[in-house]
């Protein structure tokens, strides 16, 4: 019989590496499943992308000659059950030969039930002699990762925690920890809006390196700050908290009701404008601005595998000059004195130190060393932040993040 959460995981995967779509966008389609199917394939599709050099490794000794990418993406679902997730053997097997039938490749079924025997045969000795976190990282970001690159790797492996951040005073959920950022870190595998204090705006989901880049901000009640690149709207909601009066620059449409729905449920009042960010300018002088600019998003891996499949070396040559823009912009928006933190959820040395570097270089702005007590190893000789999924391993790492604080001349 057809099982939902592997059918759901063939799904997600063709849209990502067969389409190149965004693993959430193609969840999206899936909204007519049961919402437990659709979440089980969610996390089966997410393991198998965080693993795919890997077993696509497993699989080469077994396969004659490359199969039909369809094919293949069944042998992944099949093996990471057998090596990765426990799954007994012959439900393995059972349901790759079934998902076969139903996805019309019935001619390839007998070569899945074969090859998924071998693997389950050679059990956890098929991984033996595998260099896990090369073969699972895309050979660009290894290299642009430098010596990090296996730290990095190894954590890639493991699906992150759910992170919160509380709103002043709101009772945590019952489960989890507070952890030294102020974030608190929940297991993974829950279910955001089934916690108490959801929909009553309690708290809201954002990485506990994303916290950290409104937090360098450091506002004040009653400064004017602009938000350039808001949506979703996390750290939006943290500036908001500080009694600061925020303008939310977004100009995704999209992401412009997200946004504007997300604040709605924490009840923050933030002027928002939907606008490019490049061309909008204040009536008056900022005393701050945030700069949390698109990017290649290598720093979110954990969370969305995806994105180690779906970027490419050139994205990352558009981004960099698009980040340039915003600079500039952010820079002519602030009053002399006044700060600007430019932060990016990227692993990627262009779109961090190297945009700073041009920019000190450009634009009358010099930089603002921090200093982060509760996670100095993060902070850079030069005083920015430099946050990697391999920090805090013992607490469940975070996502990496690139941020400095910049002073207007
Ligand atoms: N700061 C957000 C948060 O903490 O929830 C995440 C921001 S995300 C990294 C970047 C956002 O910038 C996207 O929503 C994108 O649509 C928006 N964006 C990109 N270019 C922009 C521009 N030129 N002007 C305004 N928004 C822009």
């Amino acid at each position: 019989m057809l099982d939902a959460t592997r059918d759901a995981a063939f799904t997600l995967l063709d849209a990502v590496l067969d389409h190149r779509r965004p693993l959430d966008e193609a969840l999206d389609g899936l909204s007519g499943m049961e919402p437990r199917d659709r979440a089980a394939g969610h996390r089966l599709a997410a393991a198998v992308l965080r693993r795919l050099g890997t077993l696509d490794a497993v699989l080469e000794p077994f396969l004659k000659k490359a199969p039909p990418d369809p094919v293949r993406h069944i042998l992944r679902i099949g093996t990471a059950g057998l090596l990765l997730l426990d799954t007994p053997a012959h439900a393995a097997v059972a349901t790759a030969v079934a998902l076969a039938r139903a996805r019309g490749l019935a001619p390839f079924a007998g070569l899945v039930n074969a090859v998924l025997r071998r693997v389950a045969e050679a059990g956890s000795a098929a991984l033996e002699g595998l260099d896990g976190p090369r073969l699972d990282t895309p050979a660009w970001l290894w290299t642009a990762w430098g010596r990090d690159a296996r730290d990095i790797a190894l954590a890639h492996q493991h699906e992150a925690p759910l992170d919160l951040t509380m709103r002043n005073g709101a009772e945590p959920p019952p489960t989890g920890e507070r952890l030294p950022s102020g974030t608190w870190r929940c297991p993974s595998g829950i279910r955001v809006a089934d916690l108490p204090g959801f929909a009553d705006g309690a708290f809201w989901v954002q990485d506990a390196a994303a916290s950290l880049p409104a937090t360098l901000l450091a506002t004040t009640p009653g400064e004017r700050v602009a938000d350039l690149c808001a949506a979703p709207g996390g750290k939006t909601a943290q500036l908001a908290a500080t009694g600061a009066h925020i303008i939310a620059i977004e100009r995704d449409p999209a992401r412009i009701v997200r946004l504007t729905e997300n604040l709605a449920r924490l009840r923050y009042p933030v002027e928002t404008i939907a606008a490019d960010a490049c061309l909008w300018r204040p009536a008056a002088p900022l005393d701050a601005v945030l700069l949390d600019a698109p990017c290649s998003a290598t720093g979110t891996i954990r969370r969305h595998p995806d994105v180690a499949y779906l970027k490419r070396p050139r994205d990352v040559v558009n981004l960099v000059a698009q980040q340039d823009r915003l600079l500039d912009a952010a820079c002519a928006m602030l009053r002399p004195g006044g700060r600007l933190v430019y932060a990016v959820c990227s692993l990627q040395p262009e779109e961090g130190p190297a945009r700073v570097a041009a920019a000190l270089g450009r634009l009358p702005l010099r930089l603002d060393p921090i200093t982060l007590p509760f996670l100095s190893e993060a902070v850079t000789a030069d005083g920015c932040l430099r946050t990697t999924p391999a920090l805090w391993p013992e607490r469940g790492g975070m996502d990496g993040f690139f941020a400095a604080r910049l002073i207007r001349d």
